[in-house]
């Protein structure tokens, strides 16, 4: 079986030589599951050595300890499943504009594969590659179950748009994975130095580690657990934060250690019924809508990426008086007047991830006690990408625009600050769960 074309784009072109293929391994940091993996090496065959890259940067805008930790320590085991193939993994140290095309005129690459990544930082650096190698460059959607660019080619208006194109595609792309063999060809690089890479980062160590355990296998692990345990609880209770309804697969699938395409085929193998369909309809639809609009909209780390309808109405409310008013400090403290919101803010600080439902209530109420929607905009977006595991993703863009500025939602009724965008009160959250239990837990 060999992968369909479609989930691959040249990128640019040039001459293969012949040499090594090298995987550069950015957003899918996995050896399972992984089709620009698995083109990696059909590309290689018999006779050519497979080597994957990957490229640290010591900092990454927003990143803390918090996910370097996590993504070292699943990169360790990647590193170590693909050297049980015979593939070795470089661990490169700096800018990848530099480092990639030093390694493959190093060892003689003929060609380069990487995966795909809506966001700008990463299509830079993929710019800046193409222009300093002479070797075709390719690049494989290994993330999204159908390639962001095959669903569509324009951003999608909302989830009730881009559906029933997903769902045509599904057949052909919602395929099992091949089995990745073993490369016949190996060449001799140097191991990766964990504890020099440690010492060079440059983050904010004042974030720590949290306690999910990350790789590969523990994705897995967490997705079986999830399926023998929570998903029949899925359709009822995913809205109640107590409810332990939930995946929370979240991390693994930001960083690539777990295939949201596996994901879907072990669902849909499982069960064929409510819970399973709005499962999936998170992990695909609204998944795959998010990659959709940051490939799309380059205005994605904006108020300016919001519908027209959306701008007006806030501005038209931009002088309302607002009930409480809290600086960026205050929010990130937990110090408001809501003992509901502070937990959720308690909840995403000290273990790395809020429930789904919270991430709504709490950035719409940062929109109603923020002096402006701009100010509030920057600071749901600071704390969701320095707190949350799995934070700094097209679904934060899109969670945080959804909430504050209508982005693939609708105008309803109006209100002082919020306008016409949806709004949600803690009277709505006492009436779907036990919001005294939440508090007791978090705050
Ligand atoms: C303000 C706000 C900020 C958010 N920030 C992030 C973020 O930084 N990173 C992130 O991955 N998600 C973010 N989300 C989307 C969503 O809340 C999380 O993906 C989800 O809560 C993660 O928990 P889970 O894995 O248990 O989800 P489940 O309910 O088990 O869903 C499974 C998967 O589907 C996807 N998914 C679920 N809900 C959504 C959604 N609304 N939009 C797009 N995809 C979804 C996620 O990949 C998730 O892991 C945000 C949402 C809001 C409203």
């Amino acid at each position: 079986m060999t992968m369909n074309p479609s989930r691959a784009r040249i990128v640019a072109q040039g001459e293969d030589s012949g040499g090594p293929v090298v995987y550069w391994m950015s957003r899918d940091q996995r050896s399972r599951d992984n089709w620009a993996l698995i083109h990696a090496r059909e590309l290689a065959g018999s006779n050519r050595a497979l080597v994957v890259a990957f490229c640290l940067v010591p900092s990454y805008p927003g990143a803390t300890l918090r996910h370097y930790d996590f993504m070292l320590k699943g990169l360790e085991q990647t590193a170590h499943d693909l050297r049980e193939m015979n593939i070795p993994f470089a661990l490169l140290m700096g800018d990848p504009a530099q480092e990639l095309p030093a390694l493959c005129e190093q060892i003689g690459a003929g060609l380069l594969v990487t995966d795909f990544d809506p966001l700008r930082i990463k299509g830079q650096w993929l710019k800046a590659v193409a222009s300093r190698v002479d070797i075709p460059l390719l690049q494989v959607d290994a993330h999204n179950v159908v390639p962001a660019w095959v669903t569509s080619d324009k951003q999608e208006y909302a989830a009730r748009t881009i559906r029933p194109k997903i769902h045509r595609l599904l057949p052909e792309y919602l395929e099992d994975f091949p089995e990745l063999e073993p490369c016949a060809k190996s060449l001799e690089l140097p191991g990766p130095d964990w504890t020099t890479a440690r010492a060079l980062l440059r983050v904010d160590e004042g974030v720590g580690p949290v306690a999910l355990p990350s790789g590969e296998s523990h994705g897995l692990h967490g997705l079986v657990t999830f399926l023998d345990e929570r998903l029949l609880r899925y359709a009822e209770a995913s809205n109640d934060p107590n409810a332990d309804a939930v995946s929370k697969l979240s991390a693994y699938l930001h960083f690539g250690q777990l295939s949201a395409q596996r994901v879907a085929l072990e669902t849909a193998r499982r069960a064929r019924d409510e819970n399973a369909e709005n499962f999936l309809e998170q992990l695909v639809v609204r998944r795959e809508l998010s990659d959709n609009f940051c490939l799309y909209n380059p205005q994605y780390e904006t108020l300016a990426a919001a519908p027209e309808w959306a701008i007006k109405t806030l501005d038209d409310h931009r002088d309302d008086p607002r009930p409480y008013l809290y600086t960026l400090e205050q929010f990130e403290r937990a110090e408001t007047h809501s003992d509901l919101w502070n937990a959720a803010q308690m909840q995403m600080v000290s273990t790395g991830f809020m429930h789904g439902y919270m991430r709504m209530f709490w950035a719409k109420k940062i929109l109603e006690w923020s002096i402006s929607p701009e100010q509030a905009f920057m600071t749901a977006l600071t704390l969701n990408d320095r707190y949350q595991l799995d934070g700094r993703d097209p679904n934060g863009y899109v969670g945080v625009l959804w909430s504050m500025a209508g982005i693939h939602d609708r105008p309803w009724k109006e209100r002082p600050v919020y306008g016409k965008v949806r709004y949600m009160n803690e009277n709505g959250c006492r009436r779907k769960f036990d919001v005294g239990a939440y508090i007791a837990k978090y705050g």
